[in-house]
């Protein structure tokens, strides 16, 4: 072989590395966009009370304030619309996800939610009694809200790495085992109805849980007689992670991967606006006969009929194909890909975020972000108002503000961590928009000494961070 075509080869190997996260699809249809002046969206944030939530879409540029519905369809997906059987009861479609469901998670029972929060009512309202206690790998918002809502209290029994942002655990979801054995000595597994196991962890970064730890933590249940409902509206995206650092697992499909994780579990409440590439919908799955029948009975007062739960047929059909379009591995490369694409911008720079990069978003750390704010000036809210008023793009806040206040005592919540949150959507924008992204929190950094923070002026008693006001503190 000459030393020419050695070299030639060599470097195509180099091309096939770097752009191993390129996209298994391309773009069909676009969708334009609405560029503002600084003087625009300095009028709209003000409208708006500092809170990206309370924004018209049309005036945000690059839109990051979250990964939940904002998926791009595939030309499958929109065929499989007109394949819509809109009965009332009984329709096509919902045979054709509950076979999905069985046949890619592998619980038995399926019933149909509007959305993630659907399921997560219906199982709460169905397992947790006043009094009950509900452990969990961090808390997420609307999963804690029912839990509380039906009587529960919530107790965090993730790992101390997780609320650390320069932690490099590879597993950063995991449950600590002990802190978990301790919570059953004390309050008694016949008041624990189950646990609640979150895969990837929203609030810590879209961070995974290895399948190592979930079997651990099946173990110590099992012995307990203690249920395990997992929240698996990113267990995709943790299968990857469990197939990239997982001893054992490296060259398995993740297809087997999530199979197997959620073999070690009773059901799942599923948000289908994440992994199933949909705009809508969501669903409570089972294996536990009698939930089956209390949620099945339930999902007619609060969603619709057992055969639809809030869904119309077409999107029943659409998420059917989309979570066999999200098991596809280099898909799921590309959607990881592309956010740690981002995070290698921002680490270029020295900007603050939680690291390892997770599944769906980079984490910007507001406190080392605006070292010089207090927590009580809202250093993340003020980050995603920062962000916006540079350049459009739109974040949102994960810390003091979303982490709300004791449901029993009526104080703040005060979370170690305090992050600004840049999600992606999947299959939506592109590498040139990621480099915008990244310039712009640049932006940010570099006048990061002149910003104030924030006060807020109007607190909903119900998830705050939706529709709280915030007015800029001067001086
Ligand atoms: C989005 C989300 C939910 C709630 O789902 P909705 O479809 O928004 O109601 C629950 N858990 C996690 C981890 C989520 O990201």
């Amino acid at each position: 072989m000459s030393n020419h075509t050695h070299q030639s080869l060599h470097t195509m190997g180099q091309q096939q590395d770097r752009r191993s996260w390129a996209e298994p699809y391309r773009i069909k249809m676009v969708e334009p966009l609405h560029m503002t002046t600084r003087e625009e969206r300095e009028q709209a944030l003000a409208e708006a009370g500092f809170n990206t939530f309370l924004l018209r879409s049309r005036d945000v540029y690059i839109d990051l304030l979250t990964d939940s519905g904002t998926n791009a369809m595939s030309d499958r997906q929109w065929a499989g619309i007109m394949l819509g059987d809109e009965a009332y009861a009984g329709s096509e479609n919902f045979y054709r996800l509950e076979e999905t469901v069985r046949e890619c998670y592998g619980w038995k029972y399926l019933v149909p939610t509007h959305q993630g929060r659907g399921a997560e009512n219906l199982l709460s309202q169905s397992l947790i009694t006043p009094g009950s206690h509900v452990p969990g790998n961090m808390y997420f918002t609307t999963t804690r809200f029912h839990q509380e809502h039906a009587g529960a209290t919530f107790h965090d029994v993730i790992i101390d790495e997780a609320h650390d942002s320069h932690s490099l655990h590879p597993f950063k979801g995991n449950v600590d085992i002990d802190k978990l054995a301790a919570l059953i000595d004390e309050v008694g597994a016949d008041r624990i109805p189950y646990v609640c196991v979150a895969a990837t962890v929203n609030m810590a970064g879209g961070q995974p849980i290895s399948m190592a730890n979930l079997r651990a933590v099946r173990e110590l249940t099992s012995r307990h007689g203690i249920p395990i409902y997992l929240d698996a509206t990113r267990a995709m995206e943790n299968a990857l992670f469990i197939q990239e650092r997982e001893e054992g697992y490296a060259g398995e499909p993740i297809t087997d991967i999530l199979r197997e994780f959620c073999s070690y579990s009773d059901g799942a409440t599923m948000s289908g606006k994440k992994d199933p590439l949909v705009n809508i919908g969501g669903w409570l799955s089972t294996n536990d006969r009698d939930l089956y029948e209390e949620a099945r009975n339930l999902v007619v007062v609060y969603e619709g009929l057992h055969t639809y739960g809030g869904m119309a047929g077409r999107d029943m059909e659409a998420m059917a194909i989309g979570i066999r379009e999200a098991l596809d591995d280099d898909y799921m490369k590309s959607r990881v890909g592309q956010v740690r694409y981002l995070g290698m911008l921002l680490e270029q720079w020295g900007i603050p975020f939680v690291k390892p990069v997770g599944g769906h978003a980079i984490f910007l750390d507001a406190r080392d972000f605006y070292p010089h704010l207090d927590q009580d000036q809202y250093p993340a809210q003020t980050l995603a108002a920062e962000l916006y008023l540079e350049s459009g793009i739109r974040s949102m806040e994960r810390g003091i503000v979303s982490a709300g206040r004791d449901a029993v005592t009526g104080e703040n919540h005060r979370p170690k961590l305090e992050l600004t949150r840049l999600t992606i959507p999947r299959r939506v924008y592109t590498q040139a928009h990621m480099d915008v992204v990244a310039e712009s929190v640049k932006a940010c950094f570099d006048h990061r000494d002149s910003v104030r923070g924030l006060k807020m002026v109007y607190e909903p008693r119900y998830l705050r961070f939706f529709q709280a006001r915030f007015e800029p503190l001067t001086a």
